[in-house]
């Protein structure tokens, strides 16, 4: 019998469901405290994750998902950033 891979599982900081850790965006805090998008998923320091998409960025905006995962205080102007970011991943 072959033996069937596991997909690594996240949780989406905006709408909350589990998904394929390859189907979402990391989102990282870095060391100097600023949040950015990991597009390679490699960095170091502690991540979150969210879908590619804005409904979920705006979610997480409303239910502080970024605010709960890094334990920190998060601009809005950081979710814009992210929001701008997204964009450009969709396209
Ligand atoms: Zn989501």
């Amino acid at each position: 019998m072959a033996t069937v891979k596991k997909i690594p599982q996240r949780q989406c900081i905006g709408c909350g469901q589990m998904k394929d850790k390859k189907d979402l965006i990391r989102i990282l805090k870095t060391q100097d405290e600023s949040i950015v998008i990991d597009a390679t998923g490699r960095k170091n320091g502690r991540g979150a994750y969210i879908c590619a998409n804005e409904d979920c960025l705006s979610k997480a905006f409303k239910n502080k998902g970024l605010e709960r995962s890094f334990k920190m205080a998060v601009d809005s102007a950081v979710y814009d950033e992210l929001a701008k970011e997204l964009n450009n991943i969709g396209k």
